[in-house]
């Protein structure tokens, strides 16, 4: 899972995406098949199951899942027209699959505001109209090649003109395509394109230290728009974050305690990009690793195996499936399997969040 943080410049966007990878170094050498660009990071994402699994199968490594953040350089108006760093940045923004939008809504008289004061959602309206200019364009340009291709008698090309031509009614009446719903095979057929008002969104609002819980009028206003376009909301407060993430344990867990915060803004963060993509965990449990895989929501077995490797997917035989809860209820797997709680499922299985697997495959 890939999320791209956008938002205006001096907004706190690279204080937060140091605070937020600037802890991790370590964990990106679990991943050498990931290439990690300067303005990439790679953050574990939190998750008390799997020290509630070591717990009853102490492993040699655990591996959390991850998400990788893209720093992408601040939005500024006319960035589809080229103004700041344009649109080879928002470029960027098409291969990720979430965005997650930074807002000011902290005051410092220091820190000046492109704009000249801070008004979040006029800032979110900006940035939203940037991106759906940025749609408009990238479907003009494709409109016609797809059009070409359609008369030749080709279906899926049809099938393309036909969504690009709805995204584009949708977006001149000035709507995200977020709230645009295209049939299945139209929304394939322009999946390469990676529209950007398409993916799902999570504001970040970028809070003062006075309100770390995010309760001041901004941020609800904030919250309130979030919630009229079903997107997720977490308050943060970059500042207190990049401060955080310097220091060692145990004195950062005592920082964190101390300002009232239970954890760091990752857990949280994390937390709703799950939510936001529609995304749950399953493990796999054994002593040569716990970790924790990601997987859509509603995903089968067969789907979940795929996330391990493509050939499990394809020889998926069946799976054997326990809860953590009997995990901790029963102390191994021997005992689980002793009373009858290790169930065998089969292709059409749906995985549930927090299912601990072992797959059977040719
Ligand atoms: P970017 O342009 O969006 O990447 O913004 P930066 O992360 O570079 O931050 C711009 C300025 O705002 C820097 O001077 C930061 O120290 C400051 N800043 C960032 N987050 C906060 C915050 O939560 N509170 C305050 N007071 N200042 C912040």
């Amino acid at each position: 899972m890939e999320a791209g943080i956008v938002g205006l410049p001096n907004v706190g966007k690279s204080t937060l995406f140091n605070a937020l990878t600037s802890t991790q170094g370590a964990q990106a050498a679990n991943y050498p098949f990931c290439t990690i660009e300067p303005n990439e990071g790679i953050v574990s994402v939190p998750d008390d199951r799997l020290g509630r699994i070591t717990k009853f199968i102490p492993p040699q490594k655990v591996i959390p899942a991850i998400l990788k953040l893209v720093d992408i350089a601040g939005i500024v108006k006319g960035a589809s027209e080229g103004q700041g760093l344009g649109n080879k940045f928002l470029s960027h923004i098409r291969q990720v699959d979430a965005i997650l939008q930074v807002v000011r809504c902290f005051n410092d008289p220091d820190v000046i505001h492109v704009t000249g004061n801070v008004d979040p959602l006029s800032d979110i309206e900006t940035i939203e109209m940037e991106l759906m200019l940025a749609d408009i364009q990238a479907l003009e340009i494709a409109l016609p090649k797809a059009q070409k291709a359609g008369r030749t008698g080709d279906k899926e090309a049809k099938l393309r003109v036909a969504a690009i031509e709805a995204c584009l009614a949708h977006l001149t009446k000035e709507l995200p395509l977020r709230s645009l719903k295209l049939a299945a095979p139209e929304a394939e057929a322009i999946q390469s394109f990676g529209l950007m008002t398409a993916k799902p969104i999570l504001f970040v609002a970028n809070v003062d230290e006075s309100d770390l819980l995010g309760q001041g009028p901004m941020v609800q206003r904030v919250r309130e728009f979030a919630t009229k376009i079903s997107a997720g909301i977490v308050p943060v407060c970059a500042k207190l974050e990049s401060e955080i993430a310097e220091l060692e344990e145990p004195d950062r867990s005592e920082m964190l305690a101390g300002v009232g915060l239970k954890e760091p803004a990752l857990a949280a963060l994390a937390r709703e990009a799950y939510r936001t993509l529609g995304l749950q965990s399953y493990f796999t449990a054994g002593e040569k690793e716990v970790r924790a895989w990601t997987i859509p929501v509603g995903a089968t077995a067969p789907q979940a195996a795929g996330v391990i490797h493509s050939d499990f997917e394809k020889g998926f035989i069946r799976v054997e499936v326990y809860s953590l809860e009997d995990l901790e209820k029963y102390g191994s797997e021997k005992e689980l399997r002793a009373a009858g709680r290790l169930r065998v499922e089969g292709k059409n299985y749906i995985m549930q969040d927090g299912d601990i697997c072992h797959f059977l495959f040719n």
